[in-house]
């Protein structure tokens, strides 16, 4: 192969990904194949002598269609996933052609200083204490792990013990509060962190999922030494915040560090309307999101913010001798995110931000909040079927004929029309619908469709149950 070979093949692959992002909008949403047919077209013995490029590419995108759900897909409300933007692809695809390791100035001056800026923007755009450091890693779970670590450095060190040296063996007991409501890659990062999830003290939720202020009070007045408190913006189910102020001004009080999971809904900053959701959040330590959410870029790439440099860096750095790292204005990504070698993950940052600007991101958020109050009202309003959350944000709960097995077929019913797919979960002990609206090509139309399609599957579940 030569370097004129890139041509045919990166032709090839803009053609497919071009039919697939246009079909994308109009077809069944979920995948249509068992893992029996797709297991056969994949699978073979490794041949000896290699295939075709442009034959491998083509084996590859001809399953799209059928094997990979339309995650990007207008009507597509499962988890909280997030569309792409045309230029976050693009920008992405220049990111795999320049393939640079993002972890030193040295090795990419361009990715450096685009993570760079597009870390600015976000503490500008998110209104948070302009001296963070950030950095980019692979999702929210890696961007709590990030802070976190910063977090047991930080009150550690406050104590006058090093944990990046000596370790947790011996080390004074650290207090770590998370609500019952926490989102499980904290406590899986608190793990990673060498906190047992048995040690983690949970604070009871309201019926939104929110973190009960009260019941903090009571718990902070029976701790003392290092305190961690982990608080949550965005429920996963909810959507709702934790009261963030009242919750910052406890920490403060008690000198507890302070960590924001804000997944999603650290973007409800980028909106005036949305922003009082998060009153007080720029009070926090640390705060973790994710920009393969609601910004609309590719997976994969999660934002870890720590407003203490000292803490984030010293949790995070690594030196070798034949590192070549640089001082001053120059920044070495590697000193902010648990990876070595990286992807420049937030250049996609940097080309979204910088085409949509500071409207564009409000419109997106704002956007997504009136499709899902949109479908909360419309499905909310026909009989047997209740919104079991506030809707505050982009997240709807959504429950049918008040029971489990109806709510299920409901659910199964939808995914198998195709015309929009969701999921399920548990709230409060009911099986309810889970939608979330997170994608910038979603329209009121979109959100129509998705609703009659809904009610069309409610009425055939409940006519077969009476039959
Ligand atoms: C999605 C999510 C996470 C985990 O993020 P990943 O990007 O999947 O690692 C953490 N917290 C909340 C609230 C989330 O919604």
């Amino acid at each position: 192969m030569t370097a004129d070979d890139f041509g045919p093949v990166l032709a090839k692959a803009h053609a497919h990904a071009t039919a697939y992002l246009t079909a994308q909008p109009e077809r069944h949403v979920g995948a249509r194949c068992s893992h029996a047919e797709l297991d056969g077209v994949l699978r073979t013995p490794l041949t000896s002598r290699g295939e075709d490029p442009a034959a491998v590419i083509d084996l590859l995108a001809g399953q799209a269609g059928n094997a990979a759900v339309a995650c990007g897909s207008p009507r597509y409300f499962g988890f909280v996933i997030g569309g792409t933007y045309p230029v976050a692809l693009a920008a992405d695809w220049l990111v795999s052609s320049w393939d640079q390791n993002a972890g030193l100035y040295a090795i990419s001056p361009l990715c450096s200083v685009a993570e760079d800026v597009a870390g600015d923007w976000l503490l500008d755009l998110f209104d948070l204490p302009r001296e963070s450091e950030v950095g980019f890693v692979t999702g929210c779970q890696m961007a709590n792990f990030t802070c976190l670590a910063a977090a047991r450095h930080g009150v550690l060190a406050r104590v006058g013990w090093d944990v990046e040296a000596d370790g947790l063996c011996g080390a004074p007991k650290v207090n770590i509060v998370t609500s019952a409501e926490s989102h499980v890659t904290v406590d899986v990062a608190l793990r990673y962190l060498g906190f047992g999830t048995r040690s983690l003290l949970r604070v009871e939720s309201d019926d939104q999922g929110r973190m009960r202020v009260d019941r903090l009070q009571e718990l902070m007045q029976t701790l003392e030494g290092p305190t961690i408190i982990c608080a949550q913006a965005g429920n996963v189910n909810t959507g709702a915040f934790d009261p963030l102020r009242e919750i910052a001004q406890l920490a403060s009080a008690h000198g507890a560090w302070l960590h924001v999971d804000g997944a999603f809904g650290l973007w409800a900053r980028a909106s005036e309307r949305l922003a009082g959701l998060a009153d007080g959040i720029e009070l926090a330590d640390s705060w973790a999101t994710d920009a393969h959410k609601w910004l609309n870029v590719p997976y994969d790439c999660g934002v870890a913010i720590v407003r203490h440099a000292e803490d984030h860096r010293k949790a995070m750095t690594s030196t070798a001798a034949y590192l070549i790292q640089t001082r001053g204005a120059e920044r070495d990504p590697v000193d902010w995110v648990p990876e070595f070698s990286r992807r420049a993950r937030g250049v996609p940052v940097y080309a979204t931000l910088r085409a949509l600007g500071r409207d564009g991101v409000r419109d997106l958020v704002e956007r997504c909040c009136d499709r899902a109050r949109q479908m909360a009202q419309a499905l909310g309003a026909h009989p047997g079927i209740e919104i079991l959350n506030e809707v505050v944000l982009n997240q709807v709960l959504v429950r049918f004929g008040d029971d489990d097995a109806l709510t299920r077929a409901v659910i199964e019913g939808v995914q198998k029309d195709g015309t929009c797919w969701l999921s399920g979960t548990t709230w409060h002990g009911m099986g309810a619908m889970r939608i979330s609206v997170s994608n910038w090509q979603t329209t009121e139309a979109d959100a129509a469709a998705s609703v009659a399609a809904i009610l069309r599957v409610f009425e055939e579940v409940k006519r077969l149950g009476e039959a």
